[in-house]
């Protein structure tokens, strides 16, 4: 097969593993920079070119876009899909899986329990917003935060007001949420590979945070997810429509509710404390679906 890898840097961890396990595997693979990828759409066909070569006769792309470059990466990635090139994550799935109230609103509306959420745009409603969340302490997050940047722990209520205020200062979207102290600063990140979970890790957050995100200094090691927690991972990633995704969730006294579904998973962490190869897992199930042979997620991504 020839497998294009949609990422800016050849060199990152994710990126390289990829290209090796495809290659060690027999494919013809190349990383393409998103940016450096330009089209021509028309009604008599669309063409893509890169660094003026025509990019043609690729059976799969895989896309490791990051989220500064979420506009043009996934433009290029729809290219692909209308020139009948397999992804497992296709543009809409993770423009979706971009969009933090976004994806919410959808895992909830397919019954799939989460930190309770409300979100609000104007200033006097902010009492009644509050009052419909509960007592604090509060998670007030960016829309469109990452690595948990943006995640703000409120004890009290001003603090939530005093964070809302400022926000909405600076014409920032954002969700406040209950905040599950009984998760103790952990988290599970379960790798969504198709239908099954092929690794899951526990992440903790350092002393003193709350967010276990490894970029902010969380430690991981391999977790044994119940089989409630490998049901709702893999119904999240189906119902955001991706075929590989990174499903967070929190451990809570009323089971496992999910923080986020990502589309960019990375391989560092979870290859690492799994002592997997998560790459060619990755690999196989690109070749197996591209050759028609699995079936496309389905759930809520197919009607919004
Ligand atoms: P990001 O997309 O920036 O990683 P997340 O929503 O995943 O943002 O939050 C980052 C981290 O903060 C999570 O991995 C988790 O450890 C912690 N966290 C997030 N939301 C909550 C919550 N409602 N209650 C408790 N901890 C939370």
């Amino acid at each position: 097969m020839k497998i294009a890898i949609l990422s800016r840097n050849s060199s990152l961890y994710s990126t390289r593993r990829l290209v090796e396990a495809g290659r060690s595997r027999g494919h013809r693979v190349r990383v393409l920079d998103p940016l450096r990828c330009y089209m021509r759409i028309s009604q008599a066909g669309f063409e893509m070119r890169y660094k003026g070569h025509a990019l043609k006769e690729f059976d799969a792309v895989m896309p490791r876009i990051g989220s500064s470059v979420t506009f043009y990466g996934t433009a290029v990635l729809r290219q692909f899909e209308m020139m009948g090139v397999y992804t497992p994550n296709g543009s809409d799935a993770v423009l979706r899986a971009r969009d933090k109230l976004r994806s919410l609103q959808m895992l909830a509306g397919d019954g799939i329990d989460l930190p309770m959420t409300v979100f609000g745009d104007y200033p006097d409603d902010t009492v009644d917003l509050l009052e419909m969340l509960g007592d604090p302490p509060h998670v007030i997050k960016l829309n469109e935060g990452a690595q948990g940047q943006g995640v703000l722990l409120a004890e009290k209520r001003s603090a939530s007001q005093g964070m809302i205020e400022a926000f909405r200062g600076l014409y920032a979207n954002f969700v406040v949420q209950e905040f599950i102290g009984e998760a103790g600063g952990g988290d599970l990140r379960c790798f969504v590979i198709g239908n099954r979970v092929a690794a899951a890790m526990h992440r903790q957050a350092p002393e003193g945070d709350f967010r276990a995100n490894l970029h902010r200094g969380g430690t991981a090691s391999s977790v044994q997810l119940t089989e409630q927690e490998v049901d709702v991972a893999i119904r999240a990633a189906a119902t955001m429509g991706l075929g590989i995704a990174g499903v967070d969730l929190l451990r809570s006294r009323r089971g496992p509710l999910v923080l986020e579904v990502n589309a960019s998973p990375g391989l560092e962490g979870i290859e690492q404390a799994s002592g997997m190869n998560i790459a060619a897992e990755i690999i196989g199930y690109i070749e197996a679906a591209a050759a028609g042979k699995r079936a496309v997620p389905t759930g809520a991504a197919r009607r919004c």
